[in-house]
Formats: C-alpha cells, structure tokens, sequence
C-alpha cells in the first residue's frame, strides 16, 4: 500500500530548512504523497527512511522502457491527469504494423515508410518509434524470418505480437538483445509469457477483456516477479478504449490503484477500416492518455499532425523551447556580414533563422537567452534590453569576427536602441523588421 502524507512525513527529518523548494517538510511530504515530488529534492533523508519512501516516491504509473542504448523508449512514468498540473512525462510512442503474412515487398515497403518519415521542427526531430510485428501465419519459422529483416532493416523498437508462447520464444531468439515488448500475456497464456519476459527481462503486455481481469492480470505479473507491464484493457470501440484509458489513469492516479499503474497499449487500427477516421482516434489517444499507439500503417500526412500534436501536448507548459544562446552562422559568413541578434524563444530562432537562410545573405545571429521568451515578451519582462543585450554582444566575441560594427536589432525592441548606442561605444544600431517574414527585403539593402 502506498504511504499517505503523514507517514511519509514521519520518515523526513523534519528541519524545515526549504532546500527541497518546499516551506515545510510536511508541504513536501503531501507533495511526494500525490507524486508531485521526487524524493532526491530532500538531501537529508537517510537511507533508511530512503528505502521506507522508495514506494511512495515511486510515480503512480509505472515508466516502462522498450529497447536499448540510443532508441530506448520510456512510455509510463505519468504523475498528473492533465497538462497544466505539472507536465506529461513520456510522450506515446507510435507503432507501425508488420505481419507475417505480407509480402516482401509490403514489408520493405513499410520498413521504408518508418525509417523515412521523420520530420524536422524547433530542432527536434519528430519520428515513430516501434514497429509492432504481429504473427498471422501461426508459424514460429515465418515469424522469426520477418523479425529478423526488421531488425536488420531498421533501429526502432520492436513489439513481438503472438499468443502463443512458442511463436514469441523463436522472435525472442532473433531480438532478446533489442529488449522488445512482448505482447501478450493472456489468462490463456499467463505463465510461459511471463517466464519468457523473466528469462530476457523484457516488459510484457498484458491482454484482458475488460479492467478488472487486467488487474488481476498484472497482479499475477507482478507476484511472478515480473514488473515492467503495458496493459491492453481490450477494448475496439472508441467509446469503450477512451472511458478504459481515463478511468485507468484516473485509479492509478487518484486512488493509488497499483495494478493498472501502467502505461497502455491501444490498437485504432482495430477500431475502423479508414485511414482517416484512424488518425483520429489516434489523435484522441495521444491526449487521452495512450502510452503506446499501434497504427495500421503510416501515411505522411496523418502521421506528421500526429507527431506535432504530440509535441505540443508533451512540452513541459512552465518552460518555453529554449535554443542555447551564441553566435550562430548562417550561409558561411565573413567579417562583412550582417549580425543580427534575437531571444533564444525556439520559435523564434527557427522562424528568424529561416527568414534569413532564404534572402541568401550570409549572415551571423546571435541568439541571447532570455529564457526561452520570445522577443516581445524578454523586452516587456526587461530580459532583452539594452542593459543586459550589450554585456552578452561583448562577451559573446562577435567583434573578433566581423570589421564592421553595425548590429540590427528586431524591431520590436526599438525602444533600446539608443541605450544600446550607449553602452556600445562605437556601435551603429539599425533597427530590423518586425515580422520574420520582412527579413530577406531588409537584409537585401545590407551595406557593411
Ligand atoms: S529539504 Fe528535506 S528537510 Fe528540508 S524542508 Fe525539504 S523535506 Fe524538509
């Protein structure tokens, strides 16, 4: 049973001393109680009370990792019902299907489509992550075979689909190393699915028709030593997988409920026949609360909305997309060059560092941090401003770079223009366009 705020509170030393970001010691315990905590924020716990605590310190569900080294992919770990409490952990991961029973071609075809649609976006890159291989043919041989030209043919994390223990064992041959998910434990299948997860530590899914058969699933999982779980309630209808995956969230959360204290797995693919309506249900399951997304197949123009629907969902919401703040050359420039400065708001960078690739005129960015704000919220919150932007132009070493002395600055922080002419002797300070979209027209009249 997890501990309630007073017994953890009992195991604190109960200093006050506010390291922890918390007023009190107990304000930290009823923190740690709900989840909202970690317990190393509390230097002085002693490992004895540390092992007491590990329990409750534990997030209500249960992070599961699938894969190894580079493309291990964390899905679980969640501490909240919604966004704005805190943050959503682990993104969903999305899958692809393969089956035995398709032909080479579609299988290349497939592999092709996962290894290729990746996109670039705030400097990230946004892609699927797992291939679902699902055995139809009913034979061990003809399953390893495909197990093995995807693990040959691609680095994404594998799902080895079979109910049956033999089948999942000869894909387990191939890919043990690749710590797959195994999917799944069934009430039929229970006992070899588990011992083959024991035998490669590989997290296991377990495959129920309705809630309280997965709890008492997992239960059995779990008191058969195996702990990294992904629940499929069972559910096809679009009704029946959304009320499963809050009313899952809901008592792992809220009611501590330990075993539906898992990331899922949902099938949209198995819910309709169309592409469309597919995306769809999937983009309802990255905000509602899927941990795994096995989709049909993968098109451009449904995966990529799902991918930056993701994103959004998944950015923590009390801190912006940052850039690293620096000098950034764009189209190789030389000590004749333009410099141009801007706040290190992700989107920002990315839209002024566009705007300035297109005009063609080689030129030098410095991107100042301001703490992920934007440029007209840094100058309004007094983080882009003449006081602070001249120390970071002298420190940033942009003066060994360029003979000129000539700095454009966004328009929307005109009003410092002057300032800056003060506290950068010998500095000429141009004010550029407002809008990213007018950089490539002004940049056209530079002169040195
Ligand atoms: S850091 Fe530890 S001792 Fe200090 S207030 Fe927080 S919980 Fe208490």
């Amino acid at each position: 049973m997890p501990l309630t705020g007073i017994q953890i509170f009992k195991l604190l030393p109960k200093t006050n001393c506010k390291e922890c970001g918390e007023p009190t010691c107990l304000a930290f315990a009823m923190k740690l109680a709900t989840g909202k905590a970690e317990l190393t924020l509390c230097p002085y716990i002693s490992e004895e009370a540390k092992s007491q605590l590990a329990e409750a310190a534990a997030p209500p569900i249960r992070a599961v990792t699938i894969g190894v080294g580079d493309r291990a992919l964390k899905v679980g770990g969640e501490t909240v019902m919604f966004r704005h409490e805190k943050r959503f952990e682990n993104p969903p991961a999305f899958a692809i299907l393969i089956s035995d029973t398709m032909d080479e071609a579609e299988i290349d075809r497939r592999l092709e489509r996962f290894n290729q649609l990746q996109y670039e976006r705030v400097g990230l890159t946004l892609r699927p992550e797992l291939i679902a291989i699902k055995n139809e043919s009913e034979d061990a041989r003809q399953f390893a075979a495909v197990v093995t030209k995807v693990q040959q043919n691609s680095d994404g994390g594998i799902i080895l689909m079979s109910s049956n223990p033999d089948v999942l064992a000869a894909g387990l041959k191939v890919c043990a190393d690749r710590k797959p998910l195994i999917y799944a434990g069934t009430n039929d299948n229970l006992g070899p699915v588990a011992d083959l997860a024991k035998e490669h530590s590989c997290p296991v899914a377990a495959k129920a028709s309705g809630l309280e058969e997965l709890s008492q699933l997992t239960t059995k999982l779990t008191e058969a030593g195996v702990n990294d779980i992904v629940l499929d309630s069972g559910a096809r209808t679009v009704r029946q997988v959304f009320q499963d995956q809050v009313i899952i969230r809901n008592l792992a959360l809220a009611k501590k409920f330990r075993p539906l204290g898992f990331p899922t797995i949902v099938f949209p693919g198995e819910m309709t026949s169309d592409p469309m309506k597919e995306a769809v249900i999937a983009s309802m399951l990255v905000a509602k609360y899927g941990g795994i997304i096995v989709l049909s197949d993968f098109q451009g123009e449904s995966l990529f909305p799902l991918l930056v629907e993701r994103l959004n969902i998944y950015t923590d919401p009390q801190r912006p997309l940052a850039t690293t703040q620096g000098i950034y050359e764009i189209g190789n420039p030389d000590e004749n060059s333009p410099v141009l400065i801007t706040t290190n708001f992700s989107l920002t960078y990315f839209i002024v560092s566009g705007e300035i690739e297109s005009s063609k005129v080689p030129s030098y960015l410095l991107v100042m941090d301001t703490e992920g704000l934007s440029v007209m919220t840094a100058w309004a919150a007094g983080k882009f401003v003449a006081d602070l932007m001249a120390p970071f132009i002298k420190k940033s070493g942009i003066e060994d770079k360029v003979k000129h002395r000539k700095l454009i600055i966004p328009g929307y922080s005109a009003a410092e223009s002057g300032g800056l002419e003060e506290e950068l002797p010998g500095w000429e300070i141009m004010v550029g366009p407002r809008e990213g979209a007018h950089i490539p027209a002004y940049l056209k009249t530079w002169k040195p």
